[in-house]
């Protein structure tokens, strides 16, 4: 039988009720008393150097106290992350911000009255108050100040930054909601809040500006363009470019990944995807493909995906996706690849580390 999805989902923040998985209790904020009470409990875990899985409005975050070495260091160890891949420190308000670093130029002015609260992470000099784990030992810290209620909530009530990188294993596929976290982490951590589905869906656009020149070490769904409307020139370093030097670690490596290999390919019709997948010789009932506009009608696959064309709905619905094929024993997933344009170039980044 021929299997396809609709992957359009819902851009509402809605808040989720209660359940238990693995070690780890999902505490639910779908009412107001929940919410009040999932926020003390965040904040009463992580002002003891515990660890607590929060939704952002990107993906979810493995969250630590980021002025506390031990507390970052656990990050570390859960996530078995290289130490030598910074995390980003997470904020509310300017004034937190800048207490993490010791300059704020011009640039970083403009880009926060632009697109913060939001998915956009500035890279500046660090200041003393943020661990040496954050930064990975370097001069620099990544900070953000996200948009999602019950993440401000829950810094706001700490009155300190947050280390929250994804909260997966290092190098697999971005939790977008409670249960993918739950799958990854949930023997590993004891409160996972669950704040209904990320609404940008995959991770934030990441700016260095500590040099002259702004530059984007990773694309977003702020991209370059419309950070260019809040400061001309800003620059895109392309994969690769940095001279050995890693700016920004996450750009290089394969990560983001499905356990499955992923492909992505355009086709003209189902023969020619048929041809192009024949040479992996997967299984064509382990085979997945996520398409956007040439949908294959045939019956031969594990399951056809229909993924929105739009950049936002798009991103939205990309990692739920890739987590259900995984989820579903797919061997191969093939993406039909993305339109070009500076809108897409986030989710393009995405796959190419995916596939590579
Ligand atoms: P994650 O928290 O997993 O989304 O990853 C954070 C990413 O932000 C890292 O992989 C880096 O690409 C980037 N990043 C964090 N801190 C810095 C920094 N100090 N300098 C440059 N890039 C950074
Ligand atoms: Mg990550």
């Amino acid at each position: 039988m021929r299997k396809v999805r609709f992957c359009l989902r819902g851009r509402v923040w809605q808040g989720q009720s209660a359940a238990v998985t693995g070690r780890a209790e999902m505490v639910a904020t779908d009412s107001p008393a929940a919410f009040d009470a999932a926020v003390a409990r965040a904040a009463a875990t992580l002002r003891e150097d515990g660890l607590v899985v929060l939704p952002t409005e990107t993906v979810y975050g493995l969250a630590g106290n980021a002025c506390s070495s031990e507390a970052v260091e656990q990050i570390f160890t859960v996530k078995g992350r290289p130490t030598g891949n910074p995390v980003i420190a997470h904020v509310d308000g300017l004034a937190m911000a800048r207490e993490c670093v010791a300059a704020w130029p011009e640039a970083a002015a403009r880009l926060a009255r632009a697109f913060w609260p939001g998915p956009l992470t500035l890279v500046l000099l660090r200041s003393e108050v943020i661990a040496d784990e954050v930064t990975a030992g370097g001069k620099t810290v990544a900070v953000r100040w996200p948009s999602h209620p019950l993440m401000r909530a829950v810094i706001s009530a700490c009155g300190f930054p947050l280390a929250a990188p994804s909260a997966n294993r290092s190098g697999q596929l971005s939790p977008t909601c409670a249960e993918h976290a739950a799958a990854q982490l949930g023997e590993a951590v004891e409160v996972i809040v669950d704040g209904g589905q990320a609404n940008v869906g995959i991770e934030s656009t990441v700016v260095d500006v500590t040099g002259p020149k702004a530059q984007v070490l990773r694309p977003g769904m702020i991209s370059a363009e419309v950070l260019a409307a809040a400061l001309p020139g800003v620059a895109v370093v392309a994969a690769g470019a940095t001279e050995g030097v890693l700016r920004s670690p996450g750009m290089l490596e394969r990560h983001y990944a499905p356990t499955a290999r992923l492909l992505v390919r355009r086709w003209r019709d189902e023969e020619d995807l048929e041809a192009q997948v024949a040479v992996f010789r997967a299984a064509a009932a382990y085979t997945f493909v996520i398409a956007h506009t040439n949908i294959p009608p045939g019956t031969r696959w594990g399951g056809v995906s229909v993924i929105p064309r739009d950049a936002e709905a798009y991103a939205r619905a990309l990692y739920a996706e890739l987590h259900r094929c995984d989820a579903e024993g797919a061997e191969l997933i093939v993406v039909e690849a993305v339109p070009e344009g500076d809108e897409w170039a986030g989710v393009a980044d995405r796959l190419a580390r995916a596939g590579a």
